[in-house]
């Protein structure tokens, strides 16, 4: 996959040009931390370079520079279970009186933009290669998945366990959508295009980065699945206290309500259905819940696994 996959919002019945190729000019960077987590995740080289659009050869280079050498197996020995392992997390933390932790927001402000600077607020999930870019099993096959990414602890609740050790700390790279009216106009907008390709279904990951900041935010995924049959949504959100929390527990009811279509799972939430649970190893996965398979090998996304919207079970994840 060489580019990013936009609906054309000019012309909705112009589909020729769904695919825009990378900008020329300078190459984005790799930093240290990135690639660390990336050769952690047990990516490719060839994976890393199409991820960062760098040249495989140039990744090499990183990695023996950085120290970040490959081991390889013995001839015959069984592969272990071991590196493999995709944490859920990169280890990236700022330092605990960085500005970003104590105003609520992301460290990389510059990368905040207003959708007015955008094409398409809704992005391929080809450009994340832990969600894939069209679903290949269960009830969602065939569904094209598109991607949402909001500012990380401005949108957040800041009960949030991964408050310091956002993910979003190693994507300097990832562009954050301002919330706010503009946004909630230019979802309805897009999603109307998306229900005009894909009458049959596609999905939407919420968010990438970020969470749901507002009540009337929930209320309009609760219209827009009225209004757009074809939308189907999974994603996490660490809005877990319904009881102080309005947020969360709007989002509790529309989940209810609409799980096969609204799977949004509350993270290290206490509840045995529609959760999730973080774990250090493997062997404290508790009894009702499953390891995700990306994080150990054994599937390569979420489009290749399903098992978030498929199940109402419990999914544990590897904290870094
Ligand atoms: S369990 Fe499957 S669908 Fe859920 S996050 Fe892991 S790979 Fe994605």
């Amino acid at each position: 996959m060489t580019g990013r996959v936009l609906p054309n919002l000019l012309n909705p019945l112009d589909r020729s040009g769904d695919v825009l190729a990378f900008p020329r000019g300078r190459q984005p960077k790799l930093t240290e931390a990135e690639l660390r987590a990336a050769v952690a995740a047990q990516m490719k080289d060839a994976e890393i370079a199409e991820r960062f659009g760098l040249s495989k050869q140039r990744v090499y280079q990183l990695r023996q520079k950085h120290g970040l050498v490959r081991k390889r197996q013995p001839r015959g020995a069984r592969a272990r279970f071991e590196p493999k392992i995709a944490t859920e997390r990169p280890a990236t933390m700022p330092p605990v009186d960085h500005p970003a932790l104590t105003e609520a927001r992301t460290i990389y402000p510059a990368t905040v933009v207003p959708v007015d600077g955008l094409l398409n607020v809704l992005v391929s999930g080809a450009n994340h290669w832990k969600i894939g870019s069209r679903i290949q099993k269960g009830r969602w096959a065939g569904f094209p998945v598109y991607t949402l990414t909001l500012e990380e602890r401005a949108t957040c609740p800041d009960s949030c366990r991964h408050w310091r050790s956002c993910y979003g700390n190693a994507m300097h790279l990832a562009k954050r959508v301002r919330v706010g009216q503009g946004l909630e106009d230019r979802l309805g907008h897009e999603l109307a295009i998306l229900q005009s390709r894909h009458p049959a279904g596609f999905a939407v990951r919420l968010h990438v980065l970020g969470d749901f900041y507002s009540v009337g935010y929930v209320d309009l995924w609760a219209s827009f699945l009225a209004r757009f049959p074809a939308l189907h949504v999974f994603g996490f959100t660490a809005r877990i206290d319904g009881r102080n929390d309005p947020i969360a527990a709007a989002l509790v009811h529309l989940v209810l309500a609409q799980w096969s279509r609204f799977a949004i799972r509350f993270s290290n939430a206490p509840i045995d259905e529609c959760s999730t649970v973080t774990v250090e190893h493997p062997r404290q996965v508790p009894a009702n819940a499953v390891l995700c398979p990306q994080q150990v090998g054994k599937t390569d996304s979420c489009s290749t696994c399903a098992l978030c919207w498929q199940s109402r079970r419990r999914v544990a994840f590897l904290q870094h």
